[in-house]
């Protein structure tokens, strides 16, 4: 769950990976601290006709690669230690994947359940006009995060549009197709973390055919993860919400999870499954655990207790430092979130590119190029942690941090002397 622990675990990444490089101090201070954050009070008038102001942050880590970009989440437990560290891992991830954009990340402390839409339409249009002066295609693009999806990208897009007087599909990404986004952008995390999943197995030798899956998290991440992996032979065993969980030996039929889910908003009472807590569904005996809810789930706690043989981290920093090394001792191949969930923000760059370019590709267009690149990433993370044995996060990193430390030096944001 998110809490104030979140940032000091991206520095302690940070100082893991610089460890290992012999990192310049320059290159590490600037990717210690982000470049802004703006803090922002929106107030919204609720149906009932009284005021609201809500708190929201934007915060841009750092635009060595180009302008920033991440998501927006509305939770009732999003604070500005949170968003800085979703920032900072956007700038790595970027890197990692090789695509020209730095870190961002936003968020707005709201229990959004607890909205009307109309209630939902002014805080979306409140919250861009608040952020308005640091955003826009060429500084910095918001897209979809927790509790957050098409409709509000929708929202912000055209408020934006409104305020400048130009309609600007490229301020946001994660749109509805009709308005500019692209195909394939909805499961896109989903599909990156099944194309790592599919290369980390060959790797460790795992049989797809039948590996068992828990899910935690079962919204955009995880509920398309557990329909990719599905499709690759995998059989889901358990996936749970923020309010319970399911579990049944035999298999669950993702598909018809998620359709039970948007019906009833919840996996729990589903047919013919048991229930399990958070807790018993982290621990299962399984071949692969999806991670896809929030931060700090696997921590020096119940590391150890862990029995899946592969972590694949679709949510973002699921895992603490202390969890990793428990992890590594005990050789769970995990695969990193910057790596594992890089597909969205990988085909949000796309939608991106149609829309400076106002011409739009198939989605087996989007698909194919999506599998190239997370194909090539986890190539090049692999290869990193084999060559170093580091265990794969330090890996990431160390290939994240190559390339920004190459345009740091390239822009002279760092000086060396033995390079004049
Ligand atoms: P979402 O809102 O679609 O789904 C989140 C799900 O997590 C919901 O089903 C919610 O009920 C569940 N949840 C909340 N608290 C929980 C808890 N304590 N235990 C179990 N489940 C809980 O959000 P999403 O977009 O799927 O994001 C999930 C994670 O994936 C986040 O860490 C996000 O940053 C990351 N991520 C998302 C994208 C994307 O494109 N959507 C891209 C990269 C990373």
């Amino acid at each position: 769950m998110s809490d104030s622990t979140v940032y000091k675990n991206v520095l302690k990444q940070l100082d893991n990976a610089a460890e290992v490089l012999n990192l310049d101090k320059q290159v590490k201070e600037l990717l210690q601290e982000p470049m802004r954050t703006l803090t922002v009070s929106i107030p919204v008038k609720k149906d009932d006709g009284s005021i609201h102001v809500y708190k929201g942050f934007r915060c841009q880590h750092n635009d060595v690669l180009g302008p920033t970009k991440g998501g927006i989440r509305f939770h009732p437990q999003v604070c500005e230690d949170e968003v800085k560290a979703l920032a900072a891992w956007m700038t790595f991830k970027c890197s990692l994947v090789g695509i020209p954009y730095g870190g961002a990340k936003g968020g707005v402390l709201v229990n959004p359940k607890e909205l009307s839409r109309n209630e939902l339409e002014r805080l979306s249009r409140g919250f861009i006009q608040a952020i308005s002066p640091i955003i826009g295609p060429d500084k910095d693009i918001p897209a979809p995060d927790v509790y957050t999806d098409a409709q509000v990208m929708s929202w912000f897009m055209d408020e934006f549009s409104k305020i400048k007087g130009v309609n600007t599909p490229g301020l946001v990404t994660g749109k509805p197709v009709v308005l500019g986004g692209s195909f394939g952008r909805h499961s896109a995390t989903a599909r990156g973390v099944m194309y790592t999943v599919r290369e980390a197995a060959k790797a460790i030798d795992l049989n797809l055919n039948g590996a068992t899956v828990a899910v935690q998290g079962y919204g955009n991440a995880g509920s398309f993860s557990a329909k990719f992996l599905s499709e690759l032979g995998c059989k889901i065993v358990a996936a749970n919400d923020s309010k319970g969980g399911v579990y049944c030996e035999d298999g669950i039929d993702a598909v018809k999870l998620a359709k039970h889910k948007k019906e009833t908003s919840s996996v729990t009472d589903f047919d013919n499954c048991q229930e399990l807590t958070n807790e018993e569904l982290l621990t299962l005996d399984v071949d692969i655990l999806v991670p896809a809810a929030l931060e700090n789930q696997i921590t020096k706690d119940n590391a150890d207790k862990i029995r899946a043989r592969m972590i694949a981290e679709a949510a973002n920093g699921p895992t603490t430092p202390e969890a990793d090394e428990i992890l590594f001792k005990k050789n769970i191949m995990i695969i990193p979130d910057i790596l594992a969930n890089a597909g969205g923000v990988t085909v949000s760059y796309f939608e991106w590119v149609q829309n400076l370019a106002n011409y739009y590709w198939s989605k087996e267009e989007v698909d194919k190029k999506l599998e190239q690149i997370m194909v090539e990433a986890f190539e090049k993370v692999y290869n990193t942690h084999q060559e170093l044995n580091v265990n794969m996060r330090v890996s990431a990193f160390i290939v994240a941090i190559n390339r920004l430390t190459e345009a740091m030096e390239a822009r002279g944001w760092v000086y060396h002397e033995d390079k004049c």
